[in-house]
């Protein structure tokens, strides 16, 4: 009995180590698995390799919000064969981030691509995110297939009825093109990093980024849009209305507890060393080395 368990035992670390060690294949490319939650029957969010990606099947076709990092957009065309025969119709990108937009340039050169005006722009130069490294432009790589053949500045609609898509900006916070994607008749909204998690954003100076405004244009979000329950985060799970309505407290609280540190003549070093999440965000994680980079930005900000 316990010989044949340990005989076991080395067959399959046997086995694991040939799939490791055997491949003549190079290191590099890992397997791309896109997990599947199912919010309704015709909204999914696609996970991993990125930003979360929603896939909203209508009646003609179906819309994709985000394309995750590069290579992964065929893993998302592939997983959306397995939930419709309908064919992607349009991408939505919630603003320029590579590991939201990357995976446009593998989708087929019919589908419409609709973003925010200031993120077409920032998507024709993909500058590297404050604090991040420059990214790969698979734009340039691929002569600008992939870009957005559709803008807009403050709203538009798209399609009607159970259709119906409803784009918002409210103005600048995680970057200067950050659109609010919401599904009416489902009551779900997709919000893009300016709502990525509970814990400090990234305040993205270099593509219009603004920790002064992010906190106004989160509670603009919060009191300009009706009718939604659910929120799909950029890369954590999908939240509430109030949760939405509590980060944009949250970002407002922070850029007042800058002021108070920059009007007391501290360093960006010292008053970032100190920062303590508030008692009350329950379920909130700090990023030490965000808050540093964001006390930064928001220090720039006020001394112009
Ligand atoms: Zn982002």
């Amino acid at each position: 009995m316990t010989r044949s368990i340990v005989l076991g035992t080395l067959m399959a670390a046997g086995a694991f180590s040939l799939a490791v060690s055997g491949s003549q294949a190079p290191p590099s490319p890992e397997v791309k698995v896109v997990e599947v939650e199912k919010l309704k029957d015709n909204l999914f969010v696609l996970k991993g390799g990125g930003g979360n990606t929603a896939v909203f099947v209508g009646s003609k076709g179906v819309v994709v919000v985000d394309t995750k990092n590069p290579g992964w957009g065929q893993p998302i065309l592939d997983k959306i064969k397995e939930l419709t025969t309908k064919p992607v119709t349009t991408i939505i990108n919630t603003h320029t981030h590579a590991d939201h937009v990357s995976g446009n340039v593998e989708f087929p050169a019919t589908v419409d691509i609709v973003t925010q005006e200031n993120t077409k722009t920032n998507m024709q130069k993909m500058a590297p995110a404050t604090g991040n490294p420059a990214p790969a432009n698979v734009f340039q790589a691929s002569g600008g297939k992939g870009m957005p053949t559709r803008t807009f500045k403050d709203r538009l609609t798209l399609d009607k009825d159970a259709d119906r898509i409803d784009l918002y900006y409210f103005g600048r916070g995680h970057t200067n093109g950050d659109a609010f994607v919401v599904f009416p008749a489902l009551r779900v909204m997709h919000a893009g990093d300016i709502f990525a998690r509970k814990g400090p954003p990234l305040l993205d100076a270099n593509n219009g980024g603004s920790g002064v405004a992010i906190g106004d244009t989160l509670a603009g979000a919060a009191a300009g849009i009706k009718g939604v329950d659910s929120v799909i985060t950029g890369h954590s799970t999908v939240m509430t209305w109030n949760d939405l309505k509590e980060y944009a407290s949250f970002n407002k609280d922070f850029l007042a507890w800058v002021q108070a540190q920059m009007k007391a003549g501290k360093s960006v070093e010292a008053a970032a060393a100190e920062y303590k999440i508030p008692e009350k965000y329950a379920g909130y994680t700090n990023n030490p080395d965000r808050v540093k980079l964001n006390v930064g930005v928001i220090y720039d900000e006020l001394k112009r």
